[in-house]
């Protein structure tokens, strides 16, 4: 089960990944989460990629192919994996095509969730994160039992840098401009479907689940 996962910023890509893991047992690759852990680590990939992400600009192609490929050469990989945010532009596609092409890996499916841009604001300015263990709440939408405190482990939950308001818009032109277009390359290889994001998180889910068992 080889999915890919597209959407606007903040359409429900990592909520919804957080789910299918578990209904599919495969492994999540997030190159978001890969780039916030290299932050965090205060690697020299961490330190090249925040300027970018910072300013709500795509870090370069050659970084993020490379991460990438690493990610999916291991063996965990083979039966399956629900890529979140990868890829972002036509050059990542096709580099991604190159390498499930020599890794013997077909795509099952491509699951664009659909939320219109004046949704999209909302979601993301009330989006916290978990520090430990990156589980994602929404301070209207997805409410932790106690605030500010991840349910699943306890730790404290934070706001992206990136997720305030002046650098959101920039990140939103720039899935428009460089990211969009994705949606006829994968039209045109027969793997693209489309899911209603406005719905609520439960009702996104099964829909996706329904259409990967091709219900
Ligand atoms: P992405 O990974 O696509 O950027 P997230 O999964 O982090 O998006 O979701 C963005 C925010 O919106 C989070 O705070 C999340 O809790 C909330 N959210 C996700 N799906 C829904 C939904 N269907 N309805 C309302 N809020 C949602
Ligand atoms: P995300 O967690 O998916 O919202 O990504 C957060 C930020 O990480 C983006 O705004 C980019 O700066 C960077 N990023 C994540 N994935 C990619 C990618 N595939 N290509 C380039 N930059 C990326």
């Amino acid at each position: 089960m080889h999915i890919l996962l597209m959407g606007p910023p903040g359409a429900g890509k990592g909520t919804q990944a957080e789910r299918l893991v578990e209904e599919f047992q495969v492994p999540h690759i997030s190159t978001g989460d890969m780039f916030r852990a290299a932050v965090k680590e205060g690697s020299p990939l961490g330190k090249q990629a925040k300027e970018y992400m910072d300013a709500g600009q795509l870090v370069p192609d050659a970084v993020t192919i490379g991460i990438v490929k690493e990610g999916l050469a291991k063996p965990e990989c083979k039966k399956g994996f629900i890529l979140d945010g990868f890829p972002r532009t036509l050059e990542q596609a096709s580099a991604l095509d190159e390498a499930l092409n020599e890794l013997g890996i077909t795509l099952k499916r491509v699951i664009n969730i659909n939320v219109p841009a004046n949704e999209l604001l909302a979601r993301i300015t009330g989006r916290r994160i978990c520090r430990k263990c990156g589980s994602t709440y929404h301070v209207m939408f997805k409410l932790p039992s106690s605030e500010g405190v991840c349910d699943k482990c306890g730790a404290e939950l934070y706001q992206r840098d990136d997720d305030k308001e002046a650098t959101v818009k920039k990140r939103l032109d720039v899935y428009a401009a460089q990211t969009e277009p994705l949606i006829s390359y994968y039209k045109t290889k027969g793997l693209y479907a489309q899911i209603d994001g406005l719905q609520n998180i439960d009702k996104v889910f099964a829909d996706i689940v329904a259409n990967l068992r091709g219900e």
